[in-house]
């Protein structure tokens, strides 16, 4: 169950024959693209994980229970991410980088992976892509609402969790234990630049309060995924509302959600 290989041009490939694909030259993408990709599809992701905090309820529970191929169209911005972070990883930015941490939100024990841990600064920034930067032309305002996304914010809230729970992953010969965080920041990226911005981060205090209401906040939507795996005719298509933005452009398993009990 899951997801099975990748789709493209029509075809539905298993993993196996994609990557034999790529290293003949035959793919839409490159080798080591390819790789990455499926690398990453096959990683082997417990149900929660702190990433889920704005997903589909529906989606997650058909991507857990079904099988399904994914469809490279609709792995763009997967691509430009993946690319993103290779950036960030090879930068000479100091702080622990693309670290591993376990957290325990109560109700779940979650794997994640932080993208800079400034521990000194007691700051965790985390690095997105997107398509576009929102401006204002006839204003020349740049415009940041879009950007303050509730469930970004959850993220490193729970990331910060980890934090203060011990729960970074220590390489050999370190000595991290607790640490408290006290400044969450979001590094957006874009690589259309007609805006004239291809940078802008976003920060935000961490407290006490913001992680405890981001781990409210994440176990009810975890339920509602599990809600969902158990009979998916118990969160609809109609209840998913919020997502619909997503549905035709981002989600793998659409065509899926309309035919099971609940879609439309
Ligand atoms: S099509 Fe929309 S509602 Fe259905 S699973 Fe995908 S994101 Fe959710």
């Amino acid at each position: 169950m899951g997801v099975q290989g990748i789709y493209e041009n029509g075809i539905n490939y298993t993993f196996e024959e994609y990557t034999k694909l790529a290293k003949d030259g035959k793919s839409v993408i490159p080798l080591t693209l390819a790789l990455t990709l499926i690398k990453n599809a096959q990683a082997k992701h417990s149900l929660a994980s702190p990433s889920m905090a704005g997903s589909c309820p529906r989606q997650k529970a058909i991507e857990n229970k079904e099988d399904f191929f994914y469809d490279l169209d609709m792995m763009r911005f997967l691509v430009r991410g993946v690319l993103a972070h290779k950036l960030f990883e090879d930068s000479p930015i100091e702080g622990l980088k693309e670290r591993r941490v376990k957290i325990d939100t109560g109700d779940y024990k979650l794997n994640g992976c932080v993208d800079l841990i400034r521990v000194k600064e007691q700051e965790i920034v985390d690095y997105k892509t997107v398509q576009k930067f929102a401006f204002d032309f006839k204003t020349g305002e740049f415009k940041e609402d879009f950007l303050w996304k509730q469930n970004y914010l959850d993220q490193i809230n729970l990331y910060a969790l980890a934090c203060a729970q011990g729960g970074i992953k220590e390489n050999e010969g370190e000595k991290i234990g607790k640490v408290q965080i006290t400044k969450g920041s979001i590094e957006y990226y874009c690589f259309d630049v007609s805006s004239g911005k291809w940078n802008h981060s976003i920060h935000f205090p961490i407290t006490e309060q913001s992680i405890e209401e981001a781990r409210v906040r994440f176990n009810a939507h975890i339920k509602k995924i599990e809600l969902c795996i158990e009979d998916y005719s118990k969160f609809t298509y109609s209840d998913c509302q919020p997502w619909h933005f997503f549905c035709k452009d981002y989600c793998q398993v659409s065509g899926l959600c309309q035919r099971l009990p609940g879609g439309e």
